[in-house]
């Protein structure tokens, strides 16, 4: 890596911001490099006691990750000490445990060579896949591994729990295991060699609102201990060294980051109404349930989607009913009387839960994924569809469907939850008999036929993350393609317009849950096209809902006619750019080419 601007002593360097923020301080370089592994043979007569120090080490990796789950489930979320946990079932894994005994029996050498040869293996066979979850497990496997190395070579790990008040860290990579100890206050900013948006360091880093950058490849052999750095979470850029000059200039952007913030937090409390007088309903989409304060700190009128998928991952069988349920009950009593609209299982296809019986495909994207994964495995939907008829019972629950094609999915699922109605009344368990059914219109086919569906769908919701990737034919995980992902393409927004129109024609409400919904700078061609249902991440929520309260509802209108005019995607974004950025100065602006908030 070499940095975009070097002078002097200071670097300044592009890497992606996965936490808002900007924090300037003192870095502390956390030794993470590989254990280096040396291959030498054992005698016969010794392999068994290679195998019982292998074993110990193994032991002795599960006792370090116990205790630190011990001491850190009361002040995390539960979805991090699954993780943990998920690191434990590794170490039980027969795979890794298992073929490194064999290995060390078979070509009779040392454990740590052993369990290199399985881990890389292991490893490689992760590769070929694109799936974000997958991804997220093949690190788990690189971070459990090394930590049984270290055991095995008596190399300590550095923690995180011991470090000084106030650092950044840098590191090559954060196992979930660092990023749970960084309580609030001690670590106030981090930089990662790798990662992405959705690895588990960024949630966590999200979680604990700290600013954090990562893909900042060998960062690490370039900052030391001690070394003055600026983190600026916001725009993905981390200056190591940086001047007097700079750092007054950071020092008066955090600043006004800080007060920008201050600010958005008086209008939480206040309606998303524009100036003369269009009402929008901002909610919330949900991933974990630990998120359920944060949600309601951010002023959220509901759960717009509720993904569900959590409550499969990270563990080694299903979740029961009892355990749906608990989940939607918790999250309709306290969302109470706002609604909350929970997403059925979306699994397959980009996700995988390991134990669920999941077929291989050459394409994922466009096979057994989502509802119709759900109407395969029946046992499965319907007890997630009693869950949530019995959580109904609590609060303004309603169901969605994911990945709807056709009228014919629409019409099984309906078939299945009104069974499913007909079993909770022969049990006289109560439930909202009129509970709304709605679907996600996130293929282009279901956008073609929108005018059909609005005629047995209660509601719409429009989720533009695959919407966009199909309709434009952009894998969403290929970052080779990803200059090519463009909202404001006509395709899309013809095709978002024609949604909009085919419910209003029905007379069913239409809203929006992909991460377009909650983006500033699209906001207003949102509305424009006549979105007022939006749900997005819980931070985003006052940043889009300051911009629709200083518009109007006619202003929207107009830019989103202009938008409709324009025959490139290139050319709309620059007109919504210009727009958008003279209309908001203090929460739009472009800076290094990219969008940012101030
Ligand atoms: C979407 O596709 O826009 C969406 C919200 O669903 P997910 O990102 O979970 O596929
Ligand atoms: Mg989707």
């Amino acid at each position: 890596m070499s940095p975009y601007e070097e002078i002097g002593h200071r670097s300044i360097f592009k890497g992606i911001g996965v936490s808002p923020g900007i924090m300037i301080g003192h870095i502390h370089l956390l030794d993470r490099q590989r254990v280096s592994v040396r291959r030498h043979e054992v005698s016969e007569d010794l392999v068994e006691a290679e195998i019982s120090r292998f074993k110990r080490a193994v032991e002795t990796s599960k006792d370090q990750l116990e205790d630190i789950k011990n001491r850190l489930t009361h002040d995390v979320g539960k979805d991090l000490s699954n993780i943990l946990i998920a690191h434990m079932l590794t170490l039980e894994d027969k795979m890794l445990v298992g073929k490194t005994i064999e290995e060390i029996r078979s070509s009779r050498v040392n454990a740590e060579w052993a369990l290199k040869k399985v881990l890389e293996k292991y490893i490689q066979s992760f590769d070929a896949i694109a799936d974000e979850e997958m991804k997220k497990w093949k690190t788990d496997i690189e971070h459990v591994g090394e930590r049984v190395l270290r055991n095995l070579s008596g190399q300590q790990m550095e923690s995180l729990g011991e470090l000084p008040d106030g650092v950044i860290v840098v590191a090559h990579d954060l196992a979930p295991s660092d990023t749970l100890q960084m309580k609030k206050g001690r670590v106030v900013g981090f930089v990662t060699e790798v990662g992405g948006r959705t690895s588990h360091t960024a949630i966590m880093a999200r979680s604990l609102e700290i600013p954090a950058v990562v893909g900042l490849d060998r960062i690490t052999t370039l900052a030391e201990t001690g070394d003055s750095v600026i983190v600026d979470g916001n725009r993905g850029i981390v200056i190591l060294r940086p001047d007097e000059a700079l750092r007054i200039e950071y020092e008066e952007r955090q600043r006004r980051y800080r007060y920008y913030e201050r600010e958005l937090t008086k209008i939480r409390d206040l309606p998303a109404q524009t100036q003369d007088g269009t009402l929008i309903h901002l909610a919330a989409n949900l991933e974990l349930p630990e998120e359920l304060p944060t949600i309601l700190e951010y002023g959220a009128a509901g759960i717009g989607l509720f993904r569900t998928e959590f409550l499969f991952m990270n563990r080694p069988d299903l979740p029961s009913e009892e355990e749906h349920f608990q989940v939607y009950r918790a999250a309709a009593e306290r969302l109470s009387p706002h609604p909350v609209i929970i997403r059925t299982l979306d699994m397959g296809g980009d996700k995988v839960a390991s134990h669920l019986a999941q077929v291989e495909e050459s394409n994922p994207a466009l096979g057994l994924r989502a509802i119709r994964f759900c109407l395969r495995e029946q046992d499965l939907f319907r007890a997630q569809l009693r869950a949530i008829l019995r959580a109904s019972h609590f609060g303004d629950v309603r169901v969605m469907y994911p990945m709807i094609s056709g009228l014919r999915e629409l019409r099984e699922a309906n078939l299945i939850l009104e069974d499913v109605k007909r079993d909770l009344r022969r049990e006289g368990v109560p439930f909202r008999e009129e509970i709304p059914v709605g679907i996600m219109i996130e293929v282009p086919s279901a956008a073609l036929i929108a005018d059909i569906l609005a005629k047995e769908a209660s509601f719409f919701s429009v989720g533009t993350n695959d919407l966009i990737q199909y309709s434009l034919a952009i894998d969403r995980m290929n970052e080779h393609v990803a200059y090519l992902y463009e909202p404001l393409h006509p395709a899309v927004i013809r095709t978002l317009q024609m949604i909009v129109e085919a419910g209003r024609r029905q007379g069913i409400p239409v809203g929006m849950c992909g991460e377009m919904a909650g983006d500033p700078l699209y906001c207003l061609v949102l509305l424009g096209l006549g979105f007022q249902d939006l749900s997005m991440l819980s931070f985003s929520i006052p940043r889009v809902k300051k911009i629709l309260r200083a518009c109007t509802y006619a202003e929207a209108r107009a830019l989103a006619e202009e938008v409709l005019r324009c025959d490139t995607a290139t050319e709309a974004h620059e007109q919504v750019l210009k727009y958008m950025i003279r209309r908001f100065p203090e929460d739009i602006s472009e800076e290094g080419g990219q969008v940012c908030l101030l």
